[in-house]
Formats: structure tokens, sequence, C-alpha cells
């Protein structure tokens, strides 16, 4: 059975890993601030804040940003569903807009559905392809809103030649074992703003004024005062160990993910009903996910494909999930064709690595067969 991914996770990490535990060292501590400043030097960004993972990331970015019970955040529908949860964690309400062809946020949608109690647009790189971070950055200074990064998928993807994380104020990554690198579970975020990186770093931690490295390396007594009311959102040192080894090799696994994905390209290129994904200039894609959409001539349903796919040992996933339609929020109203129709035609291949070249021509293959 040829699976749909597995991360890259050597015994350096699990080396690493069993270091950081004897130390005693365990919680957040020196290898979380080490992986903190290893991530900012990779991704050009000013300061990085580790968390949990990228849900809880997206949370502290939506109180940092100020957005609170009656606002706004317009978002796509189409995304995995924590980028609208944690909308709705600070009382606020999404406003689903539609996607492209790319599966990212259609900017002139977006403009149709700012309204006076819109307060920040929280825009996906969606399977790691970056977004329009420009024009968003610019629609948002027109309208004085915040603009958040959801780039749970996107570590390793640039930008107008710059790495996804160093653009904006408020970036949030995801290290769970289905994006490009892991820690496990784990998260961060990356900002341009000293003052929302230090508010994070307090919030992570119970509201805490000072972090547990800085009472233990101290001299004298210190005392901590609970400056607001915060979470237990760290990440752990022995999660770190892992990322900061996870880091040293992302380059090279993006670019043993872009090889794959070319031969992918290669290989279903004449097959005319389907639509493969596509790189548009100034933008670096480090291939999280490899999605086709089937046209409307395809000779075969989508899920009948993918039951075809698994009865010869091919595993695959649908697309990006629609929000609107999951039980959680299927009680409200709302339109989103486009999202709708992207969602229930497309399917992510297999993609990992190492992957051998035996098993994508047989994917290959099989795609041909089934859809000739
Ligand atoms: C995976 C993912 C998340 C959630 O990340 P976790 O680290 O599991 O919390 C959020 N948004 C998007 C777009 C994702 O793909």
């Amino acid at each position: 059975m040829i699976p749909i991914a597995k991360p890259y996770i050597t015994e350096e990490e699990a080396q690493a890993a069993y270091d950081t535990i004897l130390t005693g060292w365990i919680t957040q501590g020196p290898k979380v601030a080490e992986f903190e400043e290893k991530f900012t030097k990779y991704t050009g960004a000013k300061h990085a804040v580790a968390v949990s993972n990228c849900t809880t990331a997206l949370h502290l970015s939506m109180i940092v940003a100020g957005v609170k019970a009656g606002d706004e955040v317009i978002c796509p529908s189409m995304s995995y569903i924590a980028t609208a949860n944690c909308i709705k964690y600070v009382g606020a309400t999404p406003v689903f807009a539609e996607v492209k062809e790319d599966y990212n946020i259609d900017i002139e949608d977006v403009r149709k559905k700012i309204t006076s109690k819109t307060k920040a647009i929280l825009i996906v790189h969606q399977i790691g392809m970056p977004a329009d971070i420009d024009a968003f950055t610019h629609l948002c200074k027109e309208n004085n809103l915040i603009l958040i990064e959801d780039a749970a998928c996107a570590i390793g993807s640039s930008y107008k030649g710059k790495k996804i994380g160093s653009h904006s104020d408020l970036v949030c990554f995801s290290f769970h074992p289905r994006k490009v690198i892991s820690t496990g579970d784990g998260g961060m975020v990356t900002s341009t703003n000293q003052a929302f990186a230090d508010r994070m770093k307090i919030l992570r931690q119970h509201g805490m004024s000072v972090s547990d490295r800085v009472r233990h390396q101290s001299s004298n007594i210190i005392f901590e005062d609970h400056l607001e009311i915060g979470f237990n959102y760290r990440m752990t040192d022995i999660q770190a160990s892992v990322g900061i080894k996870q880091l040293e090799k992302l380059d090279w696994i993006v670019e043993e993910r872009r090889k794959i994905a070319q031969k992918y390209l290669e290989g279903l290129k004449n097959i005319d009903c389907i639509r493969l994904p596509f790189e548009k200039e100034d933008k670096f894609y480090n291939v999280q996910s490899f999605s086709i959409y089937l046209k409307e001539n395809c000779s075969i349903e989508r899920n009948d494909l993918m039951q075809a796919l698994l009865d010869r040992g091919i595993s695959s996933r649908r697309g990006i999930m629609t929000t609107h339609r999951e039980t959680a929020y299927n009680s409200e109203n709302y339109f989103l064709p486009i999202s709708e129709d992207l969602a229930d035609r497309s399917i992510i291949l297999p993609l990992y690595v190492p992957m051998n070249d035996e098993d994508v021509e047989f994917i290959i293959e099989n795609l041909i067969s089934l859809l000739k």
C-alpha cells in the first residue's frame, strides 16, 4: 500500500529528543529559544514565537490582532476547519470568501465582503502555494485591517523571493506530521511586530510576566505576576529539539518534494480531463500537497476514482475541505459554489520523502488508465 504522506524523521531527530530528555529540561526552555532563533534566521522574520500547534498560533494571533466578539474576519471556507475555528474562539464571525483555481482566496470576493465590522483578513497559503501577499497587504492598509497568514502548510515556500514568514505581522505555521517538517505536534508564529511577539510569549504561558527559563537563570529571587488571562500553549523542549533537526533538512526536503511533483506533472500532462497544480511567477511552492482537479469531461466520478486507486494499493485523499459544509457550521447560510466544486472534484495524491520512482510511475500509470 502506498501511503498518502509520511514525515521524514531520522535517527538524528530521535537522538536529539533523547538527549533533551536526559538534560532534565523537557518543557519550554533553552531548546525552544534556540528553535525560535533558528526559525527567524531561516524565514528571515524579525521574531518567532513557538507554540503547541498552528491552531493555538492562530488563536493567539486573533487575540493580539485585537479581534473580539462582534467583529468579522474574512477567510476562505476552503481550508482546514482550524482556520475558521480560531475566529470563533474569540467570539468573532468568520465571513467566508471564495477561492480561485489555485485553491487560494479570491481577493475580488474578499473586497466585496468587507463591512464596517471587518477587523482582519485571514489568508491561507493553501497546500503550500503562496497567496498574493502584496495584494492583500495593500487591501488591508487601504481598509485599516490586520492581515493574518495561515501558513500551516507553507514552511519553505517563498513569495517574491522571500520566505513565507518574513512578510507580515502574524504568520502561523504547523509542525503536524502532514506538513513538510514535523515536531509531532507544534506551531510557530513569526512577526515583524515586537509588541505582538512579546505579548504572545506571555499569553502562551498563562500570562506570566517572567518565563521559567529567566527565573531559573536569575541569581536573585524573582516573583512572577500574571499580567492577563493566558493559556498553556507551550511547545516542549523535546519537540523543539526535533524541530531544530528538521529545519536543517527543510530545504533538501522541499527540493525532493519538488522533484516528485515534477515527475507527476510530466507523467500526467497528457490527461486532458484533469487540471494540475501550477506555480505562478513570484511564487515558490513547497508541494505540501499535490492536488489534481477532475474536469467535467472525466469519465469517472471522483469517489469512484479514489476507490479504484485504493483497490490498486494507492491511497489518496479528497481535496481540501469546505468548512461551511461541516456539521459544526452548516446551520449557517453560505453561497460558495466555486469552493464546493473544487472540494468535490479534487484529489490529493501520495507525496513524501523518500518516495520510490517505481511508486510514482505506478500511480501515474494507474491514473492514465483510469482517466482515459
Ligand atoms: C494543518 C492546518 C491547520 C492546523 O494545524 P495544527 O498544527 O494541526 O493545529 C490550520 N490551518 C491549515 C490550513 C492547516 O492545513
